[in-house]
């Protein structure tokens, strides 16, 4: 069949990757520049393709087209192509059709990354051959061109990718939670973001399992008027206690984790729940409960200094992730936030800033909103990561945390929210040599 792939990321190179390796005719088009390294892996499998343009004719003789989870619906092309009747697909669903391995799917608002990696981890400790793909390193579809097919699979999918999907059915799916995120890709509607998120489970069967968040309340109300088909496996707090964990009879304990605060608890009870439904034992997923790491940037400890400690959680984007960093923590904070805004309502964090933060340094390039709805705390401007350390420091006494926990995107200053948490550990590395 002829196929076409709009966008030449990780996903779109992927999934080109796998059409070809299944014999399909192949075109990538993307409008913006394709990276080197893409456009020699294309080259060297044959693959035609385009940069800076879209040419109209040569897509629309496709049977059907993969869009990169960056593009949103509404632009013309993707209108173009679907009132033309031309099916438009995400990669997920594309390589969803060429394996028969079985996959657990991760979606929610906050904490797939961490929760998808655990799974993997906690499946390989117990000696599952598992592969791990989707929004963290590997796509799906590239994963799956390789030689090497795993029996099991992990995969981070976000709404973007659960949009693109018709048949894709994973056997366990995971939804976190809901809390509000792009809506401007919803048209501002939280039903509709909700409804996407509830996609995971729509070509579930009744022999397949979903677990949830029970106590997410856009999770409760959907599932109130909207019957699904899987078995529904609820996860919440009350399996929490203390420092201990309840999965079915099984108790694990989290004192040896590296893990922390209620929300990555929470993390850590989907992963396990699942890896148990795999038939994973108790004693390989408390050893791969202690021996987990996390990727940076998620309540990354980086040092102390002068009895201080730094954190970077660059990585929360959102006031629900700043909400559970700042729940976390058991020391007074000076907290790091700001950034490109995208439409917070900062609203459910102040209980929290009133009773854990001392002082607000500002990261970004407008800090007004963030300066006005917290007017009652000591605050400071900084626009580089350097700079907003120095005034950390400047104002944290012995016994306090620094937490880089912004509430929005990192576009304004830096490259991404690698970019902004690397910085910031440089600069407090600096800090520690000078000390
Ligand atoms: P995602 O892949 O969904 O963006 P990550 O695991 O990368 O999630 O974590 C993103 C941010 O959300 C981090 O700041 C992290 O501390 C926070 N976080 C992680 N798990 C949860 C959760 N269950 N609820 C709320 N926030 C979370």
């Amino acid at each position: 069949m002829k196929l076409t792939f709009l966008g030449a990321g990780e996903s779109g190179i992927g999934a080109a990757l796998l059409a070809k390796k299944h014999g399909h005719d192949v075109f990538v088009s993307d409008r913006g520049a394709i990276n080197e390294v893409y456009k020699h892996e294309l080259e060297s499998h044959g693959i035609l393709y385009e940069e800076q343009q879209h040419s109209w004719e040569r897509i629309v003789q496709a049977g059907e087209v993969v869009k990169s989870p960056g593009i949103p619906d509404h632009v013309p092309i993707i209108k173009e192509l679907v009132s033309k009747g031309i099916p438009v697909i995400s990669e997920i669903e594309f390589a969803g059709r060429y394996t028969t391995a079985k996959l657990i799917g991760i979606t929610g608002s906050n904490g797939k990354t961490t929760t998808t990696r655990l799974a993997h981890h906690l499946l390989t400790t117990a000696g599952l051959d598992a592969g791990m793909a989707g929004n963290v390193g590997k796509s799906f579809a590239r994963s799956l061109s390789e030689e090497h097919q795993y029996p099991y699979y992990v995969l981070e999918l976000s709404s973007f990718q659960l949009d693109g999907i018709r048949g894709f059915r994973p056997d366990i799916a995971l939804l976190l939670n809901i809390t509000p995120d792009h809506l401007d890709r919803y048209e501002y509607r939280m039903e509709n973001y909700i409804r996407s998120k509830f996609r995971i489970a729509m070509n579930q069967q009744p022999e397949d399992v979903f677990l949830y968040n029970a106590e997410d309340e856009h999770i409760g109300a959907h599932l109130q008027s909207n019957r699904l088909r899987p078995r529904l496996l609820p996860i919440s707090s009350r399996m929490i206690e203390g420092h201990l964990l309840h999965v079915g009879d099984s108790t694990f304990d989290m004192r040896e984790s590296s893990l922390r605060g209620r929300h990555n608890y929470m993390n850590a009870l989907f992963a396990l729940s699942a890896a148990k439904l795999w038939g994973a034992g108790d004693e390989a997923l408390q050893q791969g409960l202690n021996t987990f790491v996390n990727v940076a940037h998620r309540m990354e400890r980086v040092a102390i200094i002068d009895g201080v400690e730094y954190i970077n959680d660059s990585k929360a984007t959102n006031v629900d992730a700043v909400y559970y960093a700042l729940e976390a923590m058991e020391k007074p904070v000076v907290w790091i936030a700001g950034g490109q805004d995208k439409g917070n309502d900062y609203g459910p964090l102040m209980e929290l800033v009133k009773s854990k933060v001392r002082a607000l340094v500002c990261l970004g390039v407008d800090n007004r909103k963030l300066l006005e709805t917290f007017a009652g705390l000591p605050a400071v401007e900084a626009n580089s990561a350097e700079a907003a350390v120095a005034q950390a420091a400047r104002l944290a006494r012995t016994g306090d945390a620094v937490l880089l926990s912004p509430a929005c995107a990192s576009f304004d200053l830096f490259k991404n929210y690698e970019d902004r948490g690397e910085q910031f550990k440089t600069a407090v590395q600096l800090r520690k040599k000078t000390e």
